[in-house]
């Protein structure tokens, strides 16, 4: 067994790395995961949803706990949006819905604009 130590063989071979590197890393990085309850987002319950003024990304499903008061306070900044009459209210993370929904032969079944169309008046 050879130990290779302090060495991180991070090489940049060629250019089709970098885009699987980029696709790697933005599950590595938990962006299809709702960061409170660290579940995978879905376009069921867990839409990914933003939370405006801040911009961090949660499921709806933990939104709906999150929501007090027409009030919610972000879990990862504590900053306090106000008016928020309910969570669909708040518009959709479609980076990250769209991600979910390519990356999963399963949803891509599901009608993925009919679900879109679920809140019209979202603003
Ligand atoms: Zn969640
Ligand atoms: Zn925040």
């Amino acid at each position: 067994m050879e130990e290779v130590k302090g060495s991180v063989p991070w090489k940049a071979e060629d250019g089709a790395i970098t885009y699987a590197k980029i696709k790697g890393e933005y599950s590595a990085r938990g962006l299809d995961v709702c960061h409170f309850c660290g579940l995978k987002f879905n376009v069921g319950e867990r839409i990914p949803r933003i939370i405006v003024g801040c911009g961090h990304t949660f499921c709806t499903s933990c939104l709906s706990y999150f929501l007090r008061n027409n009030r919610i306070r972000c879990p990862m900044c504590r900053k306090l949006l106000k008016g928020v009459e309910s969570v669909d209210k708040l518009p959709l993370n479609f980076n990250i819905l769209y991600e979910v929904v390519t990356k999963d032969p399963l949803l891509s079944t599901v009608n993925f604009e009919k679900c879109l169309q679920a809140d019209p008046d979202a603003y």
